[in-house]
This record gives C-alpha cells, sequence and structure tokens, in this order.
C-alpha cells in the first residue's frame, strides 16, 4: 500500500470518528446479557427536570423502571437506603413490572469540584440504561469531590439536574454523617435520594401541577411545608441536620402527595 492510500485511509477514519461522535448524543449501544448489540435513542431521556414526570408516575406508557447507580470507588449507597429508596418509589409510583435498582462502579474523574456540565459528561461516558419499550430508566451518579455552587453555609447534597438523572455528592453526605451526634448515613442518604427523586417527579410545580399553590419561590422548586422532605433545605447538609434533629425523617407532605395524585401518582 502506498503513502496516499494509507492517507485516505486514515482521512476516511477520522471522518467516521467525527460522525460518530455527532450523533453520539442522541444514541449509544447498549450490550444485553446474550451479547447483543442494540443502537438505543437516548433523546427521551435528555430532557429537563420534570418533563418525564408523568412517566415515572403513571404506567401510560412505561411499566416498569430502572434505576442504573454509578458510583465512584467506595462510594455506593448502604443496602438500608437501596430499601428506603425503593419503598419510597413503590409508594408513589405505579409500575405494575416493578421497580429495579443495579448498581455498576465507575473510575473516578478524580476532581475536587464538579459542574454540573461536568457531572453531564461523567452521565454521558458512563451511563447504559435509557427508556426502552415498557421501561423508563433513571441514572444516578454517586460522586467523590464536591459540587462548585457550594457557599459556606450551603453544602450541596444532591442535584436532579435532567428529566431522568440526578447526582450524589456522596462524600459530602459522608463527612457530614461522620460528624457527632449526626444521623446514620443511611438516613442521610436516604432523605436526599427520595428528594431528589421527588423533583424528577415534578415537584414543586415542576411538571406535577400544584394542586393548591405551596411553592417556596425563593428557593425554586420546593415546598414551603417545613415537615415536608421537598422544603429546600433537604438537601443541603447544614440544613438536613437541622431538620433531622426532630428525630423523625421527613416524608412528602399532602400537598406534595396531592400534586402526584393529580399526575397519575399514589
Ligand atoms: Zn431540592
Ligand atoms: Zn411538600
Amino acid at each position: 500500500m502506498n503513502i496516499r492510500n494509507i492517507k485516505l485511509i486514515v482521512l476516511l477514519f477520522a471522518i467516521v470518528l467525527s460522525c460518530s461522535k455527532d450523533s453520539e448524543s442522541n444514541s449509544t449501544v447498549t450490550e444485553d446479557e446474550d451479547g447483543n448489540l442494540t443502537e438505543i435513542d437516548t433523546s427521551s431521556n435528555k430532557k429537563n427536570v420534570g418533563d418525564s414526570s408523568n412517566d415515572l408516575l403513571s404506567s401510560n406508557s412505561f411499566e416498569k423502571l430502572i434505576i442504573e447507580i454509578l458510583y465512584v470507588g467506595d462510594l455506593n449507597p448502604t443496602s438500608a437506603t437501596i430499601d428506603n429508596f425503593k419503598e419510597f418509589l413503590e409508594a408513589h409510583l405505579n409500575k405494575p413490572q416493578g421497580i429495579e435498582i443495579i448498581q455498576r462502579q465507575i473510575v473516578s474523574p478524580e476532581q475536587e469540584v464538579y459542574s454540573i456540565k461536568d457531572i453531564k459528561d461523567i452521565e454521558d461516558a458512563n451511563r447504559q440504561k435509557f427508556n426502552n419499550q415498557k421501561t423508563i430508566a433513571v441514572s444516578g451518579i454517586f460522586i467523590d469531590g464536591e459540587y462548585d455552587q457550594n457557599t459556606a453555609n450551603g453544602s450541596v447534597l444532591g442535584v436532579a439536574y435532567r428529566n431522568t438523572s440526578f447526582v450524589i455528592f456522596e462524600e459530602t453526605i459522608r463527612n457530614f454523617s461522620s460528624q457527632p451526634l449526626a444521623p446514620s448515613l443511611a438516613t442521610l442518604e436516604s432523605v436526599v435520594l427520595s428528594h431528589e427523586a421527588g423533583h424528577l417527579l415534578g415537584l414543586v410545580n415542576a411538571g406535577s401541577a400544584m394542586q393548591t399553590d405551596h411553592q417556596d419561590t425563593e428557593h425554586g422548586r420546593h415546598c414551603t411545608q417545613e415537615d415536608c422532605l421537598m422544603f429546600w433545605t433537604a438537601e443541603t447538609g447544614e440544613g438536613l441536620l437541622n431538620m433531622l434533629t426532630g428525630g423523625s425523617v421527613p416524608s412528602l407532605d399532602i400537598l406534595c402527595v396531592n400534586d402526584l395524585q393529580a399526575n397519575s401518582g399514589e
């Protein structure tokens, strides 16, 4: 083969590579247990928070939910956390074919701080589960480091950032759970996980329409009721420790439950 032909092949290869990179944002190739490769359209998993609230709550389009937890190092949730999370979801979602939670370790990007753009890139590089036929898929990343929007009094523990994606700042959660008199790690993880899921379910006023006015507009998509899981302090470490000093773990109040029920949830 002469130099000219080699150059041509290199050029063609480069074009193929760049084309596949362009299409990467809206499709991905997944492999099932039998090794079969399928190309899946991922665009329905890349919408805004709350856009899939009805798909998650009702069984109209999707009868099953699969949650893919991707964790860095040993930052996986406790098994008690997974049980609590599943219980929360089963209480509010209509999924006759069930709710499955799977976990997979991913390589740490080893950053000290992460922006949401960074988190989206990590999801795009690692996520394997997407909506497929009657199954809706959610991705949850348990990450090291901390959120780049943290302040001196506000350490963010979790963020819901796409219609079927959330991140848990697990290293930050563990720092809070190791403080004297702090609630258990499982309690902190369970509250934050359920809170972020609440945002994906369209709370508050973000996909599940408010049946009565209870949005704390000063704090965005949160609930005005202090004892509700969707109160804004549930997702910062400082706020959550305060919220839990009463002893009981917050659940959704009646106002939030009413919104979910009006959107085909429970
Ligand atoms: Zn929140
Ligand atoms: Zn509420």
